[in-house]
């Protein structure tokens, strides 16, 4: 997967497309990314106990891995991710900018 926990990603495709935010979980099975306050769904919880009261709450739900895009931490710039083998160390790099993305 080139998307890694932490990065910053451009949403293409869906309702919330254009929009930016941050990858909070990676589903590496699913090529599924999670990203922070994006494709939100929300749930209804049941109350576990007794006299407690049910919830809505947000959960984000994941996008596949095609529907985002990387922005480069360099240049800013949404961005195809290549690789560079240095020894051992395989770097992701960026295709516009060439700089090594951490
Ligand atoms: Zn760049």
């Amino acid at each position: 997967m080139k998307i890694k926990k932490g990065d910053t990603v451009l949403i293409l495709a869906g309702k919330e497309r254009g929009k930016k935010g941050k990858v909070i979980k990676i589903l590496p099975g699913r090529e599924g990314v999670i990203v922070e306050g994006i494709n939100a769904r929300k749930k209804h919880v049941r109350p576990k106990r007794a006299g407690e009261k049910g919830q809505i709450v947000a959960l984000p739900a994941p996008l596949h891995v095609s529907n985002v895009k990387l922005i480069c931490p360099k240049c800013g710039k949404p961005v195809r991710v290549g690789y560079k083998l240095e020894g051992e160390k395989k770097y992701r790099i960026c295709k516009e900018c060439s700089g090594e993305i951490v």
